[in-house]
């Protein structure tokens, strides 16, 4: 697919540093992209894949709900719609949610990946940190950035883990969908984007 039409849900949180980091990869591939912010359920039309940024889950849900946004993208992602999210966005398409070490699970706004996700799961003395990380297939070497990040404590068989930190994993695919519970946008490397702009060039979902 030489053009491509990306959304980047832009309900809460920074999507700037991802639009700049796809725009890059599409300019590496010789993709011609056009971006989107989504706010609505009729911004989805057209579209051949959503970036869902991090910021905080709780008020992207709050947002989305009102319009119907959620309950579109939802069906969309049910039948293989191309997502790639970050953080908060790994929360949202994650389908067990857990808020601290002791609450119940509950499920994801768009309960697909087959894991159990723990929010704020590095706590408050290791809020933000920084580390290098391959992930398999896709870069060398990242420079995986952590806030506030959740950690992924269970995954089932669905789920292809790509890269780990701690014995957890920290980037994850499962069909046309990836996430990771740091922020490649931040890291200088499109390495990240261009593998997704690569799933939505293969993907037969239109
Ligand atoms: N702590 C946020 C949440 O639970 C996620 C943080 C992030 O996206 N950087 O939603």
């Amino acid at each position: 697919m030489k053009e491509i039409n990306i959304g980047l849900l832009g309900l809460q949180g920074a999507i700037e540093e991802h639009e700049a980091s796809v725009r890059s990869a599409a300019k590496a591939l010789g993709i011609q992209l056009d971006i989107h912010t989504v706010l609505l359920p009729e911004d989805l039309e057209g579209l051949h894949g959503i970036i869902m940024p991090g910021g905080e889950s709780t008020a992207m849900i709050k947002q989305g709900k009102k319009s119907g946004l959620l309950q579109a993208l939802r069906n969309k992602l049910e039948d293989g719609f191309p997502a790639f999210g970050t953080c908060a966005g790994a929360i949202l398409l994650s389908k067990r949610v857990k808020r601290d070490a002791h609450s119940e699970i509950t499920e994801g706004a768009f309960p697909i990946l087959d894991q159990t996700i723990l929010r704020n799961g590095y706590g408050r003395q290791k809020d933000s940190f920084a580390v290098k990380l391959p992930i398999r297939g896709i870069v060398d070497e990242i420079e995986a950035i952590f806030i506030r990040a959740p950690i992924i404590e269970k995954t089932g068989e669905e789920l292809k883990v790509l890269a780990e930190f701690g014995g957890k994993p920290v980037f994850v695919q499962q069909g046309n969908i990836i996430a990771s519970t740091f922020h490649p946008e931040l890291s200088g490397n499109n390495g990240v984007h261009k593998y997704f702009l690569k799933i939505i060039s293969e993907n037969t979902y239109q």
